[in-house]
């Protein structure tokens, strides 16, 4: 499995990848936990990336080739992985076709996660996530058991600065800008399935692996009935 979860900011890309990690083994590379990692150690790369994530910008293309590319040397992603969060843009995606051809590779899955904007909005603005251990949470529909405290870990949850409502606006529009163009050039491909933003959390594993077992499909698998 060497697969791309493409889909807006809060479409639910994190938690997909994850499963699917799970399920098939593989290491989840999300390139939005590794720049805020970067940020927080305050890494030269961390210190440039801040300014850009900050105002919901894209981190330019040649600073997260390269870091992607350092990562998919590692020896956990020889056998396979999924991306969530890259490509995002044209750029990185030719990027991502010269580093895997290198090592013979080629992706094999894109999972494209639909959600509408007011579905979006109200996810982001109400995520508030733990510092400490990346768990997630939403204020209703997935609210923590002691109010503002992480569940696993016990911390103090926060809210992401790129979750307030005017940088919510911008991700969004770059999302359409750059990002969007990304189903085309892998549509083409004929690589791209497409999967609903909204399926329940129960459900979500055997859709994930219906989807994925099944051949490609540019309309969403809806929600299994009954
Ligand atoms: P995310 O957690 O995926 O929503 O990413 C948070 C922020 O990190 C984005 O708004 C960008 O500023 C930055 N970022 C994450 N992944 C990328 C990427 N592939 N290219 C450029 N910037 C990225």
């Amino acid at each position: 499995m060497k697969a791309v979860i493409l889909g807006p900011p809060g479409a639910g890309k994190g938690t997909c990848a994850k499963i699917i990690g799970e399920i098939y083994g593989i290491p989840v590379i999300t390139t939005g936990d590794m720049l805020r990692a970067a940020v927080a150690r305050m890494t030269p790369l961390g210190l440039t990336a801040k300014s850009y994530m900050d105002r919901g910008e894209l981190v330019p293309d040649d600073l997260v080739n390269d870091m992607v590319t350092e990562r998919l040397k590692e020896s956990d992603a020889e056998g396979g992985f999924i991306l969530d969060g890259y490509p995002r843009s044209p750029r990185q995606a030719e990027a991502l076709e010269r580093i895997l051809k290198t090592s013979g590779k080629k992706l094999n899955q894109v999972l494209h996660i639909k959600l509408e904007d007011k579905t979006i909005i109200d996810r982001l603005s109400k995520r508030r996530s733990c510092p400490r251990c990346g768990a997630i949470f939403h204020l209703d529909n997935k609210p923590p058991k002691a109010k503002g405290k992480c569940d696993a870990c016990n911390t103090e949850l926060v809210q992401r600065d790129d979750d307030k409502p005017e940088v919510i606006k911008r991700r969004l529009e770059v999302y359409r800008e750059k990002t969007q163009p990304l189903l085309d050039f892998y549509k083409k491909k004929g690589l791209i399935k497409v999967i609903r933003g909204d399926i329940n959390l129960m459900d979500l594993p055997t859709t994930l692996k219906r989807v994925l077992n099944s051949r490609v499909r540019t309309k969403p698998h809806e929600q299994p009935q009954g």
